[in-house]
């Protein structure tokens, strides 16, 4: 089949700067990984004739079609009803859905509201998608020559619908094979790795490698496809994947898509180590990240949001005069802060960040993004001054990210010279 795929994301709200269809990346990867591309993407809001329009020529252009949101049981979600109807097909009750939505409601023991029965019609002929994880049930039509493939804009109710139900039957259109792997960095910026690697980029044409910068994390994703084996295809992202690592080396933190924390997590649970966290300007960042992990409470002990000074003192023993002296955002602070939290919980790590997340309080000494860390182990310390750029926001999240790469390599040299 020779696909010509879209993407219609649907919702007035996709249309505002609040928020981003980020569904359309995912599906996009995924046909990606058929082997597919997508050729248009369309946003269109909760207005019966713009939809209509929209979906007319989309129907007009593609023969593959997904069409997320609008499935909800309020009355802007009419992407059922106006699929039905340039389908010039009928909503057809299913008392089976009924049934399971209502049965949602009953196991939080609540009733369904009168609106959730709209989401138990369905369009003629089309078959149900169930959604695990929400009332809105997708939907697959097939008219023979062509799909359309309706789920629901929730990305943790559109993402195990599309795997479970939708990704098997797609996966006969696959043209080839394909693999992918994401390697995850941190500690260099775009501009070096790119130094590093610029004469590996492939000129097979069955390789890609792209990369992606976010604050505090570079990805590279490397595309290997063979039309005529999966291990022909895993061969050559293998191949890459080697000749990157050498370079990049223990900047690399995961290549299997696991988080830093859950690489942290790993670390400290093979070692047979604790942490505790003393945080300032994270406000508690770093210990929501390490506990976003399950089964993190093998070895997290503590996390302490020490945000004033008398809070560091109080709940850290760290010392007034200290603190007067050189000031909350100095390096004998944060180290202070990681030796009193690492006391306390009597763990093997103390972790701390102390700093000035903005956009005011900089000053010419100590600007804003101006952020110190700290790890304490036994007796020994180590603390990192970093300068971070952004917003407040993302100076939080890349002090959170040098934290924990910062007790990643200290594992990682530990490992090493254990192994010596
Ligand atoms: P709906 O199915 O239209 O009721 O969508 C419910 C919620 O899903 C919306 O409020 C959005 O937060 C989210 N959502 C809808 N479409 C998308 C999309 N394309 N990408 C990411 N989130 C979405
Ligand atoms: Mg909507």
């Amino acid at each position: 089949m020779n696909s010509k795929i879209e993407i219609m994301a649907i919702g007035s709200e996709l249309l505002t700067p609040h928020f981003q269809d980020t569904n359309s990346l995912y599906l996009t990867e995924r046909m990606n990984d058929l082997g597919m591309e997508i050729s248009y993407k369309t946003i269109v809001g909760d207005d019966w004739d713009e939809l209509v329009l929209c979906i007319q020529q989309t129907i007009s252009r593609a023969n593959l079609i997904f069409a997320i949101g609008g499935l909800g049981p309020t009355r802007d979600d009419i992407t059922r009803e106006a699929f039905a109807s340039v389908l010039q097909k009928k909503l057809i009750f299913h008392e089976e859905l009924l049934r399971k939505i209502e049965e949602r409601f009953k196991r939080r023991k609540l009733s369904m509201p009168p609106v959730n029965k709209k989401q138990s019609y369905i369009i003629e002929g089309s078959e149900v998608l169930e959604n695990k994880n929400g009332t809105a049930p997708g939907l697959w039509f097939d008219t023979g020559e062509k799909k359309i493939i309706l789920l629901p804009g929730p990305p943790h109710e559109l993402k195990p619908m599309f795997e479970a139900s939708v990704w098997p039957r797609l996966k006969s259109l696959k043209k080839g094979h394909s693999i992918r792997r994401v390697l995850k960095i941190t500690g260099l910026t775009e501009s070096k790795i790119e130094n590093l690697i610029s004469d590996l980029y492939p000129e097979d044409p069955h390789l890609r490698i792209t990369t992606l910068a976010y604050p505090g994390q570079i990805e590279i994703h490397i595309t290997g496809q063979s039309e005529d084996s999966r291990v022909q295809a895993e061969e050559r992202v293998q191949k890459s994947e080697k000749n990157i690592i050498e370079r990049l080396e223990e900047n690399v933190f995961s290549t299997s898509g696991k988080e830093l924390e859950e690489v942290v997590g790993e670390l400290l649970e093979l070692n047979r180590k604790t942490l505790a966290t003393a945080e300032s300007c994270t406000g508690g960042l770093l210990g929501h990240r390490i506990t976003n992990v399950p089964g993190s409470s093998n070895y997290f002990m503590l996390s302490a949001v020490v945000y004033s000074n008398e809070a560091k003192i109080i709940l850290l023993d760290v010392s007034r005069e200290l603190l007067e002296k050189h000031g909350a955002v100095s390096p004998q602070i944060a180290q202070a802060m990681a030796e009193g939290v690492r006391r306390k919980s009597q763990s093997s790590y103390g972790l701390s960040i102390t700093g000035i997340a903005g956009p005011t309080g900089g000053t010419s000494e100590k600007p804003v993004g101006l952020v110190y860390i700290a790890l304490a182990w036994n007796e020994e310390s180590e603390v990192s001054k970093n300068l971070f750029l952004g917003n407040r926001e993302t100076i939080k999240f890349q002090s959170s990210q040098k934290a924990l790469d910062m007790i990643r390599r200290h594992l990682l040299k530990s490992k090493k010279r254990k192994e010596v």
